[in-house]
């Protein structure tokens, strides 16, 4: 029995006032107390009493050795209940209360229903059931309108007919605390509610269910307390600031909202993003009952360049927009993966500040804090905590996704060394992760393999997450399938054979001169020296010409890999800071249009066609002036 406003002691008065309670038509006998005036209606009069109704359900006989005066039906009478006998049969006696004289006050009384969560609906099957919950996304399809609810177990679809693809119940909005009433039925492989009733929750009874939603969501968005794979010092800074990033992804899960995630189209990026994806995959597939969910609710997508691009954000958010209009989807979050935390992502970043679409980025390059704090909910980066891009993303992005998804640990012990590879991260824990990647079968060669693998693959997938084919590259499902080492092995096979061939030619346009610091700087032009629109690309291409004057030499070097209006930067031995540069460069130079960053020894830059020669003079001239550090040979990150 819910009452809606304070007090319900059976007493009469506060002072004189009566209070009355007034059942609702659906309230049962359970909602029936004794000591207690309800309003009852008289339906019926024999020789022995008279028969009242108290709601559409609830009715009794009131004998006549305790009535006293003349009734008639259909007049209003006070009663309390006397008792209930065996066979259920109630029984009243009259209250002391005139209707028409005395001071009353009517109390409303609202059916107490038993509630029936989303974790008990397939044993309720085929059963009329109760719940409250929150409506996560209402999709209107050609048949019944499908209103998803989240209680503090789970989210439900729940599947109201009004007539073929009109939509039922147009007040209820995303947000709204309702009360279903309905049937669980198996649908395919999920359980699906179809709606009896939905109303609305107002007043106390909203705000009673609101609380105690919030305190479940609350509880159950806290993520698994895992220990790290390896013990690292390091590492232990950024697990807060990780903690925090698990909390608010099972949260956006929770409370039915899509994700989508942005990442850098590289190894180490597919390393984050792919481990991240199948966690939060498990966890919708564990909150929602629809078995479609987690296809619904997380996509994975790859940006090419190392910032949050224009053409990139206006999709993701057309994307969005398309799939709020058509599914009733809220606005998803976004989740930027080794990648985002530059001032080159903030136009991207305000385009979608104008909607409601919270932005999380981790990532491992050089970062402008404070240039992307207003745009970001939360931004975990090595750098915010005096390390650097030895710590990859890849590695971070483990850790998250065991967080989330605790289960997945042993298909992704091997996948910190991929990143590390791929990154060529020089972390002091790399030597830890490798271990623990020969653990499980691989040794050095395989992992530069699936390295090489996810590059070629992720290049030919171009715009395409590809989600199959790099799980497999990745052996996230069974690391002894021989098919999967065969296609690695192909795949890197393949990566190996055409830059090889790339080379052949590119090599005999290479540059050289000697600066004088004695770096060796190396220049090649892949707009005329390198095959265009193939793998690989210019800056793959300039990175291994790179990797194979470090070989032949032995001394630091810079190498410029440059085409009509970009040009890619690596460098090994050498104190550089290209993002200083860049901003140097772009004072310097007004009207050559410079822009450009990635980590400090390893870049990109983009300029005006017009101004290359320009760009590329005052380029080397600062490469000059670089100072030689041994400390930093060979601890150069790839860069794509
Ligand atoms: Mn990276």
């Amino acid at each position: 029995m819910t009452r809606n406003s304070a007090g319900g002691s059976g007493d009469r008065a506060d002072g004189n006032v009566a209070v009355v309670s007034d059942l609702d038509p659906d309230c049962t006998a359970s909602d029936v107390e004794p000591d207690t005036p309800y309003l009852a209606e008289i339906n019926g009069i024999v020789d022995y009493g008279v028969f009242v109704d108290l709601s559409n359900s609830v009715s009794g006989l009131v004998h006549e050795s305790v009535l006293e005066g003349t009734f008639r039906v259909g007049q209003q009478l006070v009663v309390e209940l006397e008792e209930v006998r065996e066979n259920g049969d109630m029984a009243f006696v009259p209250v002391d209360v005139d209707l028409e004289a005395d001071e009353v006050r009517i109390e409303a009384v609202a059916h107490d229903y038993p509630l029936t969560g989303t974790d008990r609906l397939a044993a309720n099957v085929g059963e009329q059931i109760h719940l409250e919950g929150t409506i996560v996304q209402i999709k209107q399809t050609g048949g019944p309108t499908i209103f998803h609810v989240a209680d503090e177990h789970g989210v439900v679809p729940c599947a109201a007919f009004e007539e073929a693809g009109v939509r039922a119940y147009p007040a209820l909005e995303v947000g709204d605390i309702i009360r279903v009433t309905g049937t669980p039925e198996h649908r395919d492989e999920s359980v699906q509610i179809e709606v009896d009733g939905l109303s609305l929750l107002e007043g106390e009874d909203e705000a009673e269910a609101r609380e105690r939603l919030e305190a479940a969501l609350a509880e159950r968005a806290q993520p698994h307390d895992v220990e790290p794979l390896i013990e690292w010092p390091a590492f232990e800074k950024l697990r807060p600031d990780l903690r925090e990033v698990a909390t608010l992804l099972r949260r956006t899960v929770l409370e039915g909202r899509p994700i989508r995630v942005r990442h850098h189209a590289d190894g180490d990026g597919m390393c984050a993003a792919v481990p991240v994806q199948l966690a939060l995959e498990r966890f919708i597939a564990e909150v929602h009952e629809d078995a479609n969910a987690p296809q619904h609710l997380i996509k994975r997508l790859p940006a090419k360049a190392p910032f949050y691009e224009m053409e990139d954000a206006t999709r993701d958010l057309n994307f969005a927009l398309e799939d709020r209009e058509r599914h009733g989807q809220q606005l998803p979050l976004l989740l930027m993966l080794d990648n985002g935390s530059t001032a080159e992502d903030v136009p991207a970043y305000e385009t979608l500040a104008h909607y409601d679409i919270p932005i999380v980025a981790i990532d491992h390059h050089h970062p402008d804090p404070e240039a992307v704090a207003d745009s970001l909910d939360a931004h975990v980066n090595p750098y915010l905590h005096d390390e650097d891009y030895r710590i990859t993303t890849g590695m971070l992005c483990v850790e998250l996704a065991r967080m989330i998804a605790p289960d997945l640990t042993d298909d992704l012990r091997h996948v910190p060394a991929v990143a590390g590879v791929s990154d060529r991260s020089k972390a002091d824990a790399m030597d830890q992760y490798l271990e623990l990647a020969s653990e499980n079968g691989y040794d050095e060669n395989r992992l530069c393999d699936v390295s090489e693998a996810l590059d070629y693959a992720a290049f030919w997938l171009r715009y395409n997450s590809g989600d199959r084919l790099i799980q497999d590259v990745l052996e996230l499902d069974d690391a002894e399938d021989e098919r999967h080492r065969r296609l690695v092995q192909f795949l890197a096979d393949r990566s190996r054979a055409d830059v090889d061939e790339q080379l052949e030619a590119a090599m005999h346009h290479v540059d050289h001169e000697r600066l004088d610091s004695g770096v060796h700087l190396y220049r090649i032009d892949v707009e005329h020296h390198a095959h265009r629109f193939t793998y690989p690309a210019p800056g793959k291409t300039t990175g291994e010409i790179h990797d194979r004057k470090i070989q032949e030499t032995g001394d630091p070097v810079i190498t410029v890999g440059y085409g009509p209006d970009f040009a890619v930067l690596r460098s090994d031995g050498v104190r550089l800071d290209i993002p200083e540069m860049v901003s140097e460069l772009e004072a310097e130079l007004p009207g050559a249009g410079v822009s450009g960053g990635g980590h400090l020894v390893v870049g990109s830059i983009k300029f005006v066609k017009g101004k290359r020669e320009a760009v590329i003079d005052a380029l080397v001239e600062k490469m000059a002036a670089a100072d030689i550090d041994e400390a930093l040979s060979a601890a150069t990150p790839l860069e794509n």
